[in-house]
């Protein structure tokens, strides 16, 4: 299964693809993460994007189609993914079209004054990436695995406001584009389990 996920920087992305994963064995393909990966490991890519991330920029086509496109082609892809991050312009989709088809495109809908509650509170387990929020969760280090979680760099109040506007004026025009394959899920106030069961559902019957 190739499923595309769109929703706002903070909308939850993240972890719903986290549970998508598990369940339906596909991996998950965050154009942030690979990179942040980049960043890390000091490569070309890394030096090019970190000057955009730390903007709350896109990153330019050029580099974002070419690292995504061999992304894919890694043998870990065959049975599907679901990609998060990815496309972030009508252009990236076009050009995505190119590359491969995709079964279809879930929406993730959050209303912006609980995106904005949950923006800085943010926090990464540095070494399993499960996500949490300070508002309900306190301790600085991961429930999971024990390692100890991070803040983004790019998660301050002057790259989110950025990032925000960006989505909206060049992301959200998506949702039209791919009108066919949409499916919208309401970002649940009871948490990310009651977010994801409807998904889970929809992507059940879509598998048959
Ligand atoms: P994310 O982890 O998806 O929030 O992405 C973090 C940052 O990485 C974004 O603010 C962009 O600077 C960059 N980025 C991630 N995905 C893309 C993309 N598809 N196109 C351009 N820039 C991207």
């Amino acid at each position: 299964m190739k499923i595309i996920l769109l929703g706002a920087p903070f909308s939850g992305k993240g972890t719903l693809a986290r549970n998508i994963m598990k369940d339906f064995n596909i991996v998950q393909i965050s154009t942030g993460d690979l990179f942040r990966e980049n960043i890390k490991n000091g490569t070309k890519i890394g030096l090019e994007a970190k000057s955009y991330m730390d903007k709350g920029e896109l990153v330019p086509d050029t580099v974002t189609i070419k690292m995504l496109e061999a992304r894919l082609k890694e043998k870990d892809c065959k049975n599907g993914f679901i990609l998060d991050g990815f496309p972030r312009s009508i252009p990236q989709a076009e050009a995505l079209k190119k590359i491969t088809d995709i079964d279809t495109v879930i929406e993730l809908d959050v209303p912006l004054d609980e995106i904005k509650r949950r923006c800085v509170g943010r926090r990464i387990c540095s070494k399993c990436g499960e996500i949490y929020n300070t508002s309900s969760y306190d301790k600085s280090t991961c429930s999971k695995c024990g390692a100890p979680l991070f803040q983004r760099d790019d998660d301050n109040l002057e790259t989110i406001t950025l990032r925000l506007e960006v989505y909206e004026k060049t992301t959200a025009p998506l949702i039209n584009f791919y009108a066919d394959k949409l499916y919208v899920a309401k970002g649940s106030q009871k948490g990310p389990e009651e977010t994801y069961k409807p998904v889970k559902n929809f992507l059940m019957g879509l598998k048959k």
